[in-house]
């Protein structure tokens, strides 16, 4: 115990330098930026330096990679106490470091974040405080150890996940597979999608269908966009964005608008190519013209965004957020939030953007990919210093002044709740058509990487969402001139390892199976951040690891989301009439029926309740028309289309991130007109049909309108929470006259068609489907970053 008592004493000494040192002028430049090199090429030209300087490197693995890893915490470290203390002499500099701190109620936070990556002395801890509370049991456990049966993960697809999978695995004491296994196994690992692996029909995979697809930037817009116009308040941590090159016209009016009301108005904007990542392609511009300029008359898909001009900055530098979000299931929905993260800096001293600084890459763009690149860039082996740290380190230094930080928590945990809620719609879809319901399959859950970045009054900004995180923990340094070695991370380590080994033990199939969520309700998200992870170790999960560094965050706050799950009762409702034809798309006989079904043939008590859409006013021909006017613009969407998307967006009240100020509402005007007009002007005999069928996007539309036909005067959440009851209504009435479907087990459940606790009132049907992927698919999509 002495070296424990000595560990706290030097902890506590490194408390107060750490105090000490935040307590000093945040604003002073830290040594990232001390030396600053001439960063005025454009984006592009300096990306294309830094790639072809370091192809043009020889690259040698260096040795100490290893040495790195065997100072990891595994298996045989874990039972090997002598061992033990010298890797703990080795680690303390890293360890003493860590701002393991209790300050300002944020105490429990930081204190758990020790634990993320299992360091061999909290390991030590707990394993010896095992040992003295299990004491004479200590045989018992060891016999029930021994029956555990161990669980395999297929690592044959991890590609750069592979470094900490393998930790993982080994401080688990679990059996990889590294080539693969001829039997099934409990776990695959994919490094990029789900079918990285094909033909799986039993066990989990760590990624959804569609999940690359729904968090390509355009995609994650139009989910966040759907979410502004039914709740504008609670989907503002997203910035005012417009999809290129079809929504070009309205966002070159909008501001245009804005400008001739306010000539002081100095907007900047992002443009982020759709399929890019790593900071790639992105470029900023003041102004919609400026956008002609650049990419002449063929404007390539992209997302162009108000750029936030205020960020929050540390030693002058903007920095954003990346953190490990665990979506554990989808139905139910589990979302699990890493208590570590980390945070990227910039490395040239930010200044709001002018026209001169507006290509300083090293200024605008955080991502580590690029500023790695820059002689500023401070490689460290402390987690609270250099250019890229740990996200408790930055909670510190703002706590240390005075920031409430349980609030920046608290607002972090919502926006990624929101988000999930978004993107659940269509994940369902995808799920559905991958693993059809009735069919063996394996169950899913993925790690995503969210980019957040603070605005100087600490509200949280969504940037993206990475579908595969980079989970490296090394990185590339020049050992010598022109001689680049893989140095091991410890920032990535401390951080990515817990998070995955982690995710794996949530993951443990034996877990799963007793797994009950039994915290459903109370409580805010703000609690979150002072609740430890005791509930993982009642649930008998800790075995002799550290605490769980992962924090469920739903169902725990089901109360106080629950209410925006809106569109997925929408998804519900189209996965019921999908039909049997096995697509992710509504054909025109599924729409009628829908109509027929649902719509028109309401309860007699819903019909006196004004049901206008019963009326013989919506004739089938209407419902047609209807149906084609949709699905072609959204087919449209294809790369080269100018006129698909255009659903009008409620942007009132969305942006409280927005510097510029709201459209008035004769800037609305430049809309496209609501479909009603255009219905009378159609026409559609040049449409074939079959051309195109409905996507869960065009029935979203579809039902929009549907919910305002029928109730006017109300604002649209309200119309869709009416028609959706009338529908929910109507399909329960039917299905109590269906046969019951057999429930199965949950490896082999789909969690799209098990509606146990969706936001719905009745079952998706159980239909075999072929596999049919129609929207468009990349190959690059949403890349390592
Ligand atoms: P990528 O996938 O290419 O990394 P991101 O959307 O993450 O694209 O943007 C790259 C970087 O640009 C971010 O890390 C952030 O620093 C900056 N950035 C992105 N969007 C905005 C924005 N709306 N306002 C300010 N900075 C932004």
């Amino acid at each position: 115990m002495s070296d424990h008592y000595e560990r706290v004493k030097i902890e506590l000494q490194q408390m107060k330098e750490v105090e000490s040192e935040a307590a000093a002028d945040v604003e002073q430049l830290s040594p990232a930026s001390v030396s600053s090199v001439p960063t005025d090429v454009s984006f592009t030209a300096r990306r294309d330096l830094s790639r072809s300087s370091i192809n043009g490197r020889s690259r040698s693995k260096s040795r100490s990679k290893a040495d790195g890893y065997e100072r990891q915490v595994n298996a045989k470290q874990l039972s090997d106490l002598t061992q033990q203390k010298s890797d703990y002499a080795q680690g303390q500099s890293r360890v003493s470091n860590e701002p393991d701190l209790t300050i300002k109620g944020t105490a429990r936070l930081l204190k758990g974040k020790t634990a993320a990556n299992g360091h061999v002395e909290s390991c030590q801890r707990q394993t010896e405080g095992k040992c003295e509370d299990h004491g004479k049991e200590d045989g018992k456990c060891k016999v029930a150890a021994k029956k555990r049966r161990t669980v395999t993960v297929d690592t044959s697809k991890a590609k750069t996940s592979l470094e900490a999978l393998k930790m993982s695995i080994r401080q688990l004491k679990w059996k990889e597979f590294p080539m693969g296994r001829r039997t099934a196994c409990d776990i695959y690992w994919h490094g990029v999608s789900f079918h990285d692996n094909e033909n799986i029909v039993s066990g989990q995979v760590n990624k959804f269908p569609g999940m690359i697809e729904m968090l390509r930037k355009i995609n994650l817009s139009r989910a966040v966009r759907t979410m502004q116009e039914l709740f504008p308040e609670e989907y503002n941590f997203y910035p005012r964005s417009w999809i290129l090159p079809e929504e070009y016209q309205l966002f070159s009016t909008q501001i245009r608008l804005l400008k001739d009301n306010d000539a002081t108005l100095k907007p900047t904007f992002i443009v982020k190519p759709d399929s890019g990542s790593q900071g790639d392609g992105i470029y900023l511009i003041r102004d919609p013209a400026d956008l002609r300029a650049i990419s002449g008359s063929q404007i390539k898909q992209a997302v162009v965004q108000e750029y936030i001009q205020k960020p929050l900055l540390i030693d002058k530098l903007k920095f954003d957020i990346r953190l490990y979000v665990l979506v554990r299931s989808l139905e139910p929905l589990e979302i699990y939030i890493a208590k570590e993260g980390l945070s990227r800096f910039c490395t040239e001293p930010y200044q709001e953007p002018s026209q001169k600084n507006l290509s300083h890459v090293f200024m605008h763009l955080t991502n580590y990919s690029l500023n790695v690149h820059s002689g500023n860039f401070v490689h460290s082996d402390s987690c609270s210093t250099g250019s890229k740290r740990t996200f408790s380190s930055v909670l510190y230094r703002l706590a240390s002044k005075g920031v409430d930080i349980k609030k920046v928590w608290s607002d972090i945990i919502a926006l990624v709740i929101k988000t999930v809620i978004a993107l659940v719609p269509e994940l369902k879809v995808y799920y559905q058509a991958d693993i059809p319901p009735g069919k063996p399959g394996p169950t899913c859950f993925q790690i995503l990487g969210f980019d957040i970045l603070l605005m100087k009054n600490l509200k949280p900004v969504l940037l993206e969402v990475n579908a595969n995180p980079s989970m490296r923990i090394e990185h590339e340094q020049e050992v010598s001139p022109g001689v680049f070695e893989y140095v091991p991370s410890p920032v990535d380590e401390e951080v990515k390892v817990g998070v995955i080994r982690d995710t794996l033990r949530l993951m443990d199939p034996a877990q799963r199976k007793q797994h009950v969520t039994s915290n459903t309700g109370g409580g805010s998200p703000e609690e979150a951040i002072v609740v430890e992870t005791g509930s993982d170790e009642k649930e008998g999960l800790a075995d002799s690891l550290p605490s769980l560094c992962l924090k469920q965050v739903f169902p725990k706050y089901t109360k106080q989301f629950n209410y925006l799950r809106v569109v997925e009762r929408i998804a519900v409702i189209f996965l019921r009439f999908l039909g049997v034809k096995g697509t992710m798309r509504l054909g025109p006989t599924g729409f009628r029926t829908f109509i027929r079904r649902v719509i028109s043939s309401c309860s007699s008590a819903v019909r006196a309740w004004n049901c206008k859409l019963s009326n013989s006013s919506f004739s089938m021909a209407s419902v047609d028309i209807l149906y084609i006017d949709i699905t072609r613009r959204w087919a449209g969407m294809l790369p080269d289309s100018r006129e698909a998307g255009k659903r009008p967006t409620n942007h009132d009240a969305i942006y409280s991130t927005s510097s510029l100020p709201r459209p008035t509402h004769n800037q609305k005007a430049v809309k496209q007109p609501p479909i009603k007009d255009t219905l009378a002007t159609i026409h559609h005999s040049a449409f074939p049909l079959a051309y195109s069928r409905m996507c869960l996007q065009a029935f979203i539309e579809a039902f929009f309108y549907l919910a305002a036909r029928r109730s006017k005067a109300l604002p649209l959440r309200e119309q869709v929470l009416l028609l959706l009851e009338v529908c929910e209504g109507a399909l329960e009435g039917q299905s109590h006259s269906e046969k019951p479907r057999p429930h199965r087990s949950h490896t082999t459940t789909n969690p799209a068609s098990s509606q146990s606790s969706a936001p719905t009132t009745f079952s998706s049907p159980a239909l075999t489907r072929r596999r049919h992927r129609p929207l468009q698919l990349s190959a690059k999509a949403n890349t390592e970053n």
